[in-house]
């Protein structure tokens, strides 16, 4: 099969290049050459994908791994990802993935039928793109996401929320939940740590909670000493309150050292209980730690009796208690999310699974 895929979202500039416009860095291209994410090229005049139905692999995890705790929680989700990254994050966790120029890499072969079909025979409830930001390989996000719409499975967007408007609606059309990364809340973080700019994020995330329809939970990844004050959390969880609403279910995760942050230290589980109290009090319901055994941090409690609906330790479910509606069965409060019939939990577990279509 062809990786090579025509590429929506670019229009010719006056001097000759052709400008991308799927996301802000705005690439401008000559004949041959390549954009920042290195999988989308000018070819003939025109833009192309490169790794259309090609993948770094795919698993099937749980949900909460996306992490997503409001969203089928105990589901399991057949996740995959590509290669490449529209961001250049110094602190990336997949950056094996993500900073790949090695085509190589990408061993597994997938028509979105094929993949809509594993799901299915896995029972699996939904798709996730993830591992590499899914916005630059979107054409094929789109095809996947619409052949799972069709078998009833959702799908989902694990992303930096870097995309241009232009192609924010076609893309977030057919997905059905996304976790967005708001990597820190200062521009100078953005640009010097990730090569972007927070306002794009903002715009996208704003845009995703209040007029999109998918479920959005939003993911802080706290590096020591470099976006885990106390001023810049309180920020950030005053922005989420004030344009998102209270009802966003906010994750804090634990850095490890990689990549080029390699000798910045852990995060410390203090830091993640911290920043976790700084959003309550900012009047955020939904505040949960990641990447650590915090059953506190991990579970779910009913926004006006503060029952515990949901809890967790890590990706496991030790006790559930919403109807089927998603509401406490203590007072009738509808918890914020997408819920249904709660059957035994997929678990912590992770397996993976080859597609080949070739
Ligand atoms: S999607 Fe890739 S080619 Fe397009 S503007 Fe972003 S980094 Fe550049």
């Amino acid at each position: 099969m062809n990786a090579v895929h025509p590429a929506r979202y670019w229009h010719f500039l006056d001097d000759g290049r052709i400008q991308c416009d799927l996301c802000p860095r705005l690439c401008r291209l000559h004949e041959d050459q390549r954009g920042a994410c290195f999988v989308r090229r000018r070819e003939d005049d025109a833009m192309v994908l490169t790794t259309w139905g090609r993948s770094s692999g795919f698993c099937v995890d749980p949900i909460e791994k996306k992490p997503l705790n409001h969203f089928f929680p105990g589901s399991s989700v057949l996740s995959f990802g590509t290669a490449g990254c529209n961001l250049a994050c110094k602190f990336c966790q997949n950056w094996d993935i993500s900073k790949s120029r090695d085509m190589d890499r990408l061993m597994d072969v997938a028509t979105p039928e094929a993949i809509a079909d594993t799901a299915e025979r896995l029972a699996c409830r939904s798709i996730a793109f993830t591992y590499n930001d899914p916005v630059i390989f979107a054409e094929y996000a789109i095809d996947a996401a619409q052949a799972a719409r069709e078998r009833g499975i959702h799908a989902v967007a694990v992303t930096a929320g870097y995309i241009g408007e232009c192609a924010r609606d076609e893309f977030f059309a057919p997905m059905d939940a996304a976790n967005v990364d708001l990597k820190g809340f200062s521009d100078a973080f953005y640009r010097k740590l990730c090569g972007a700019q927070l306002a794009p994020v903002l715009e996208t995330i704003e845009w995703l909670v209040r007029e999109s329809g998918v479920w959005v939970e939003l993911t802080t990844l706290l590096i020591p000493g470099h976006n885990d004050s106390d001023a810049e959390i309180t920020a950030m969880c005053e922005w989420i309150a004030a344009h998102c609403g209270t009802r966003v279910p906010l994750h804090f995760t634990a850095f490890h050292p990689d990549f080029k942050l390699a000798d910045v230290p852990p995060t410390p589980p203090s830091t993640l209980r911290r920043a976790r109290r700084i959003a309550q009090a900012s009047g955020l319901h939904h505040v949960y730690t990641g990447n650590v055994h915090d059953t506190e941090g991990g579970t779910t409690c009913c926004s006006a009796c503060g029952a515990r609906l949901i809890v967790r330790d890590w990706y496991r479910i030790d006790d559930y208690r919403l109807d089927e509606g998603g509401h406490c069965p203590d007072c009738g409060t509808a918890l914020a999310g997408r819920f249904g019939h709660f059957a035994a939990p997929f678990g912590a577990r992770r397996i993976p699974v080859r597609i080949a279509t070739q």
